[in-house]
């Protein structure tokens, strides 16, 4: 058998391994349970394409999308690859082929699609052919709690017993609770070489901007990059539209881009971007699955996105050329309150949506950062690293605070007004506002009436938002967004705990001033 690094450049036509490749590929060649954690575009498939090739026997590919299927096979044929797919798109002729291929033992890979998984003859069918191996795609599609459940992929755990050979797992999603997951569905709960590389895009400036005039700080971040291809994402449908508009009285190129525009005009935006320099193409998250334009040298978004994962996905479309590309991302705490009521609101079982906060929480940790946020982005997805140098806190490190006493402060007015208010009327009893609604309160009269009058009104507004983004607090969706107190906060209440905050972004949202470490 080749040795696979002459198969690297012999068949694939690559000079060397990328991070990370060649150590999973050494393990599933040693015939380990292995999972691989490696971000979209990575590199996964050659680390079960070339151990395949070098062993006796078909390696059993489940993957969920036909089409990728599809294009692995035809790419493998082409290169020389004995391989064949058994999916609902076949034709009859292609099916024959790969029984044939199979019969005469000469087939490396066999990619089935997981519903196939279910039908009465496909596992004595796979105990006839020997199979050596089993590489499951995307295999977070094995846990019930993510987006992409697919109810098929149970049965892999089985076809790995009944078979008894190795399994190697491949998935884009780094998370605790999937990892988990898939290591007690697909692997009995016994813990495979795992491998987790290669989520950091060294090229991508990482920025985060506390909202101000949002419309203005995209228009800016815009003019300063004129004549380079970008992406500006958007929470709703109306702002593709408005954003658009601004962006071309500035005499940008720029189109709206959105789920609701019908097929055609999408699939002509998505041609004209990857085809026109310089384009702003400002949309909704329905933006960028199928896009592969290597020159993207920017992305913004002007609301927060949903999940740390998210941010993730739409950042990492700049840059693909490894050549130097820049995001700013935008938040404010309005944007906390819509992701967390949408959470509240929707349908699914509680126990998913405190998962689904958590990976808010996870974001917001980010957007309040007060160190490097590379490391901190990273860390989310369980690699260590050291500060960055290419992230806008380790361009100017953040001025800190101790703000045991603020937040305590704040928590207490929380408490004595029945956590029943919003920020406003909070902010106004503690710096001694007397409005109408306070006076018709009595909340003149209570112990903390005042006791903020140290802080400003926009700067107990940041202190507020870090206390939401650090989910000291919750907008509570059935009550117009009053604020309720977690149990997180409950250790700086009784002063068992202190916290630190973001000073700068308190001081003033838009001069920062510049301090050297
Ligand atoms: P994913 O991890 O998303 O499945 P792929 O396996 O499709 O990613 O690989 C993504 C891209 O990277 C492909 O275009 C592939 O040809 C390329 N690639 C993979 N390994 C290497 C390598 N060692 N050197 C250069 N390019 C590579
Ligand atoms: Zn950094």
């Amino acid at each position: 058998m080749a040795a696979p690094s002459d198969l690297l450049a012999s068949v694939f036509g690559f000079s060397e391994f990328r991070p990370g490749q060649a150590e999973i590929v050494d393990a599933v060649l040693a015939g380990q349970n292995t999972l691989a954690i490696m971000p979209t575009g990575g590199g996964k498939s050659l680390c079960f394409q070339l151990p395949a090739m070098c062993r006796d026997g078909v390696t059993i590919v489940i993957s969920p999308l036909i089409a990728l299927m599809r294009d692995q096979v035809r790419a493998l044929k082409a290169a020389g690859v004995e391989a064949g797919a058994l999916t609902s798109g076949n034709t009859d002729e292609e099916t024959e082929e790969v029984f044939t291929a199979l019969d005469e033992g000469r087939l490396k890979l066999l990619y089935l699609a997981p519903e196939r998984l279910a039908s009465s003859g496909a596992m004595s069918m796979l105990r006839r052919i020997n199979v050596t191996a089993i590489a499951v795609d995307e295999a977070h599609c094995v846990s019930q709690w993510g987006h992409d459940f697919r109810p098929d992929y149970l049965r892999i755990g089985e076809l790995r017993r009944a078979l008894d050979v190795p399994l190697a797992a491949f998935t884009a999603t780094a998370d605790e609770e999937t990892r988990t997951e898939i290591i007690s569905r697909l692997f009995d709960g016994q813990t495979p070489s795992t491998f987790l590389r290669g989520f950091d895009r060294p090229n991508i400036h990482l920025a985060f901007a506390v909202k101000d005039n949002p419309r203005k700080q995209i228009l800016a971040f815009a003019a300063a990059r004129k004549t380079q291809s970008g992406i500006v994402y958007c929470g709703t449908r109306a702002k593709t539209e408005t954003l658009a508009q601004a962006l071309r009285d500035e005499n940008h190129p720029a189109t709206a881009y959105h789920g609701g525009m019908d097929a055609e005009d999408r699939r002509a935006t998505e041609a004209r971007f990857q085809r026109e320099d310089g384009l702003i193409v400002v949309a909704t998250v329905a933006f960028g699955m199928g896009i592969d334009k290597p020159d993207i040298r920017w992305v913004a978004h002007a609301d927060l996105p949903k999940s740390i994962e998210g941010y993730y996905q739409e950042i990492g479309r700049a840059g693909r050329d490894s050549a130097p590309a820049e995001t700013l991302t935008l938040y404010g705490p309005d944007d906390i309150r819509l992701r967390r009521s949408q959470i509240d609101e929707g349908m699914a079982p509680n126990d998913r949506k405190d998962a689904d906060h958590a990976r808010l929480n996870a974001l917001l940790g980010l957007a309040e950062a007060t160190g490097c946020r590379r490391q901190v982005l990273l860390g989310y997805f369980g690699e260590t690293s050291t500060p960055c140098g290419n992230c806008d806190i380790c361009d100017r490190p953040a001025l800190l605070f101790d703000a045991t006493d603020a937040v305590r402060k704040a928590l207490s007015a929380i408490l004595r007004t029945g956590e029943s208010f919003g920020a406003g009327h909070l902010i106004d009893i503690l710096t001694g506002n007397a409005t109408p609604k306070v006076l018709q309160r009595g909340h003149d009269q209570l112990p903390t009436f005042a006791v903020g009058r140290d802080l400003s009104k926009p700067a107990w507004g940041a202190v507020f938002r870090q206390m939401m983004g650090r989910d000291l607090v919750r907008p509570d969706t059935e009550r117009y967004g009053a604020l309720r107190m977690t149990d997180a906060a409950r250790p700086i209440l009784r002063g068992e705990e202190t916290i630190t905050l973001r000073k700068d972004t308190i001081e003033t949202a838009t001069s920062r001033p510049v301090v050297k470490m």
